[in-house]
């Protein structure tokens, strides 16, 4: 059982402080549980970094703090193109006096009703001290799933069994993990593509949520039922399974970092019926030159219409679409559509989509379930590898390209899904997950129970 008992009934009007990590696949559910929190008579501040300001006119119940973030005076030290880890550590380590202050002047603000707690992203592992410090309890917000939690937390053991060391020729690379029977060697190897950093930023986060008040993660009934006796033991706090958030509230309230593109709509509802292939691989992940012209060759050798997101930056080494095939565009005509960002939970729940072709980032593979879209899965790195596995062996909703990126996959991959038999068996395992997911927040269901629960807990500190 993931829920905790109910102590006692909510009082209101409190305060809750939640602070959440500017990264699309974090901030966006993150604020969604700020608005469930709203719905459950709470007042919502949120604290963020100045350089990154959510758009205040979609939350106009919300007080916004900015805190200093030290980015306008590192000025030069920032990369041209920095990737999330960079902004991440660089928050840890540069925002704890700004927030610490800030923190400090919001709980003694006067006329205001009580601080109930700080919610915080679960990779800010600086604000654990301050909390402490400040005698305010911290609850952490996990932003990916039990699996990838529970294999962060054994990250360094398998760094020091050796894991990283290995390569394909080695016959480990292919075993599953003795602790996760479900998982393969190579899925844990895949998380980290700089291994000791990786360790390093992971078991500081771990520790810090470990110390925390408690753990809420967007998933819904037990989708990770085979871990849940090793998430209890290994963290003993208490936790909530509050998911698909994206089944709670409607898109607009899941505040988008890039500019949306609508103009495809026109086309994409003059597709057939479950045809079209969507291809994403979301906000951060990266590719190099010869991958995505993979993905290129792969496109155009199938019949299939697509629909494909290429985000400025997702290539590495480019701005845009620069190693495109020559003649990429004039082959597949009207056949396909590239946008750089387009409002995904719109287009998943279209009745043109066939598939999803996706990088498999947790709010993705939930967005696919709760639209009932099979997946085609190319994992790059961090959690991605091991939500990948999940979905297409353990929930079986999915077919993971297991040589990367690679036209021949490719083109199997989507005859497997699109075509053959096996494909009409995931799409109905995937609908039947999706009417299963549909009602987790109704009245006595899994996270309507959990919900109440998170209430009362936060309204007992
Ligand atoms: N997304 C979107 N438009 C796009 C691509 C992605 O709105 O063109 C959203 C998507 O709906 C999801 C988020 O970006 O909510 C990506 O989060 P995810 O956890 O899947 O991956 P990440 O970006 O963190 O790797």
């Amino acid at each position: 059982d993931t829920t905790v008992e109910s102590t006692r009934p909510a009082a209101t009007p409190r305060r809750i402080i939640l602070f959440p990590l500017p990264v699309q696949g974090h901030i966006g559910p993150m604020l969604q549980l700020a608005s469930i929190l709203h719905t459950q008579g709470f007042k919502i501040i949120i604290i963020h970094p100045e350089s990154y300001s959510p758009n205040h006119s979609d939350y106009p119940h919300f007080t916004f703090k900015p805190i200093v973030d030290g980015f306008s005076e590192i000025g030069k030290h920032i990369p041209e193109k920095p990737d999330p880890s960079f902004f991440i550590t660089y928050l840890n380590e540069h925002c704890a006096d700004s927030f610490t202050d800030c923190l400090a002047g919001l709980l003694a603000e006067p006329g205001e009703p009580p601080v109930a707690c700080l919610i915080t992203d679960a990779e800010y592992y600086f604000t654990q001290e301050v909390a402490d410090s400040l005698k305010v309890p911290r609850v952490v917000n996990w932003a990916c799933n039990i699996v990838v939690l529970l294999v962060y937390n054994d990250l360094s053991y398998f760094y020091e069994k050796g894991y990283f060391n290995l390569t394909m020729k080695d016959s480990e690379y292919e075993e599953p993990v003795p602790k996760y029977p479900s998982l393969k060697v190579k899925d844990v190897i895949q998380t980290s593509r700089n291994p000791n950093g990786m360790v390093r930023f992971v078991t500081k986060v771990m520790k810090q949520v470990k110390a925390s008040s408690g753990i809420i993660w967007n998933s819904f009934k037990e989708p990770e039922e085979d871990l849940m006796q090793t998430l209890s033991h290994d963290f003993p706090i208490p936790r909530f399974t509050l998911g698909p958030l994206q089944t709670y509230l409607p898109p607009s309230t899941s505040n988008n970092m890039f500019e949306q593109d609508r103009t495809f709509f026109s086309w994409l509802d003059a597709q057939p019926p479950m045809s079209v292939i969507y291809v994403s691989f979301g906000s951060v992940a990266s590719i190099s030159e010869s991958e995505f012209q993979e993905v290129a060759y792969g496109l155009a050798n199938i019949d299939f219409p697509f629909l494909w997101v290429v985000r400025p930056g997702v290539v590495k080494g480019s701005d845009w679409l620069e190693s495109l095939p020559e003649k990429f565009l004039e082959e597949v005509g009207g056949r396909g559509r590239i946008v750089k960002w387009c409002p995904q939970k719109e287009v998943l729940a279209h009745e043109a989509i066939g598939c999803f072709w996706t990088h498999n980032g947790w709010n993705s593979t939930l967005e696919s379930v709760c639209e009932g879209v099979p997946m085609i899965c190319s994992p790059c790195d961090v959690g991605q590898p091991l939500v990948a596995r999940y979905v297409c062996d353990v929930w079986k909703i999915g077919i993971l390209l297991e040589d990367g990126l690679q036209r021949e996959g490719i083109k199997r991959a989507v005859k497997r899904l699109m075509i053959d038999k096996e494909g009409e068996e995931i799409r109905e395992r995937i609908n039947r997950l999706k009417e299963e997911v549909k009602i987790s927040f109704d009245e006595g269901e899994s996270s309507h129970r959990s919900l109440k629960s998170l209430v009362d807990y936060i309204s007992s500190f």
